[in-house]
């Protein structure tokens, strides 16, 4: 078990030496940033560790963080297809009620002007 990289995880330091944890007894170490990814024997418990190596794991979230965004992006783009389908659905359907509305007027007004003419007489 790796110790977890929680928010009570010092800080990196400003410089290039790494901050780890012996994956073993927990105890923290510092060592150049040119040990990164070497197996060290951890000097308080004897046990072999493995320093992590940063660049990799900034570039394994950069992966993770792409994957993410791909699957936002595609999540997104099938919201728009159902959304932009139901905008056509309704569009087709607001246009047969107006062309219903506008033979409901023109029967409105040859019946007044059946009306108007009996009226007349
Ligand atoms: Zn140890």
């Amino acid at each position: 078990m790796q110790p977890s990289r929680g928010a009570t995880a010092p800080a990196p330091p400003p410089n290039n030496d790494i901050v780890f944890a012996c994956q073993h007894c927990a105890t923290s170490f510092v060592v150049d940033a040119a040990a990164a990814g070497l197996q060290l024997t951890c000097q308080k418990c004897g046990e072999p560790t493995t320093v992590p190596n940063p660049a990799l794991e900034d570039s394994s979230a950069e992966a993770l963080k792409i994957s993410d965004l791909q699957r936002q992006l595609k999540e997104n783009e099938s919201q728009r297809t159902e959304i932009t389908g139901y905008i056509n659905q309704l569009s087709i359907q607001l246009h047969r009620w107006q062309l219903r509305l506008k033979s409901l007027h023109e029967r409105q007004q040859k019946l007044q002007a059946e009306l108007a003419e009996l009226a007349k007489s």
